[in-house]
């Protein structure tokens, strides 16, 4: 067996993603964080941006188009993107313009947080952050990296915020991620289509793409594709000012 088929790397592209949001259609209400009520049927979906903001605008456009609305959440302290450059930024704008939910995507490893106090004080600095910079309401947070302290604070809020990792959230509802861009369980398309009336599914949008892609393939892409902006930048710079790029190929 190949890892193409071991890890179902066919599922992974942008056509079978509008597929599943149109199977979730079927049968539930997607619903954001902050709208839940007592209810049934639903999908809560969410999408952790730990790699590239402009794979995740393209979910949203594929979201847009079927008319559901997701949760984003932004992380700070990637290494990957920073949300104060430019094409990072108007890519979260454009998701916040096509009506979805941004939220916080909280680093705790950053901060190396050992208490429930330091959580609330860093998550609210977060929030006023992320609500100045793209003139929003935050109404929730995921953890990024989970490991045993975050895992046991499961609160229902922090900082005012909707924890992700609650009780409600980890033991009332089916829970499928596309972590590490493969099935650790079972294939979203199974739950999807199962019995359970309260999905709450994760996807990680870098792992979706156009053409079928081994997950090393799509990291190696996203990390040499911003080296190339950055180059290109730099190299554009220089033959604006008719400046000579020394040794440039
Ligand atoms: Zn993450």
């Amino acid at each position: 067996m190949t890892n193409r088929e071991k890890y179902y790397f066919d599922d992974f592209t942008t056509a079978n993603y509008q597929n599943l949001i149109r199977i979730g259609k079927e049968n539930y209400d997607f619903k954001l964080y902050h709208e839940l009520e007592n209810q049934d049927n639903f999908i809560l979906l969410r999408h952790d941006i730990d790699f590239s903001p402009q794979r995740a605008l393209r979910c949203a456009q594929i979201e847009n188009a079927e008319g559901v609305r997701t949760t984003y959440f932004i992380h700070l302290h990637s290494e990957f993107y920073n949300v104060f450059e430019k094409e990072a930024f108007n890519s979260i704008r454009q998701i916040i313009e096509l009506g979805h939910d941004v939220g916080v995507h909280f680093d705790t490893h950053f901060y190396d947080i050992q208490t429930e106090d330091e959580i609330r004080l860093h998550l609210n600095e977060e929030k006023l952050l992320l609500e100045s910079l793209f003139k929003v309401k935050i109404h929730s947070f995921s953890f990024h990296n989970t490991n045993a302290f975050i895992l046991n604070c499961r609160k229902p809020e922090y900082a005012g915020l909707i924890n992700c990792y609650s009780d409600f959230f980890q033991q009332e509802m089916k829970y499928c991620s596309d972590s590490n861009g493969y099935w650790r369980y079972e294939r979203m398309e199974d739950v999807i289509r199962s019995k359970f009336r309260k999905l709450h599914l994760l996807t990680h949008c870098e792992w979706w793409t156009e053409e079928v892609m081994s997950p090393w393939q799509k990291i190696q892409r996203a990390i040499d594709g911003r080296a190339d902006a950055c180059k290109q930048l730099y190299s554009d710079l220089l033959h604006r000012n008719n400046m000579i790029n020394v040794d440039w190929d």
